[in-house]
């Protein structure tokens, strides 16, 4: 997502693009539908605040019980676009902050848009929270039904071992 910023007047500018989940950097065969951005742009001459609230969806396979399922992504992200170079600034280059120079016209927000729905992504990929897996011995999949093996080792099981190592 490109800024233009000479189209930008004083104070708050809305933003609304949906963007091509390809051509913003991120895994087409996760995201699958077009990544919807609507925000604001606060222009104070040497500084833009931009606000975005990010929607897209990613396709998944579930790390406990291999289910595919989508998942909603429903972020924000707060960028500061700094109308100077790095080196004539105090701030590190960091996230949330793009430096376009003094005479920038463009800031390519792709970058940190990719980021905010990175950083959504939890450890483990489950289709549900409380998906209680395959069983690893005759596979009886455990959110439908359990199996001989379900009482020993089981999720239930699993848990108090997990819980004590915490
Ligand atoms: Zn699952
Ligand atoms: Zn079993």
């Amino acid at each position: 997502m490109k800024l233009r910023l000479p189209s930008l007047h004083e104070g708050i500018n809305a933003l609304e693009e949906t963007l091509d989940p390809g051509e913003i950097g991120l895994d087409t065969d996760v995201f699958v539908s077009p990544v919807a951005v609507k925000g604001t742009a606060d222009d104070e001459d040497t500084l833009v605040d931009v606000r975005l609230e990010i929607r897209t969806t990613g396709h998944y396979t579930c790390d406990r019980c291999a289910a595919e399922f989508d998942r909603p992504f429903d972020v924000t992200s707060r960028i500061e676009i700094l109308r100077r170079d790095p080196e004539d600034s105090d701030e590190e280059e960091a996230e949330g902050l793009v430096f376009v120079g003094s005479n920038g016209t463009e800031a390519d927000l792709s970058q940190e848009i990719v980021e905010a729905i990175l950083l959504d992504l939890p450890l483990q990929m489950l289709c549900r929270d409380d998906c209680k897996g395959l069983c690893p011995f005759c596979y009886t999949d455990w959110n439908e039904g359990t199996c001989e093996h379900f009482a020993e080792y089981g999720p239930g099981a699993d848990a108090a071992d997990n819980d004590s190592q915490e």
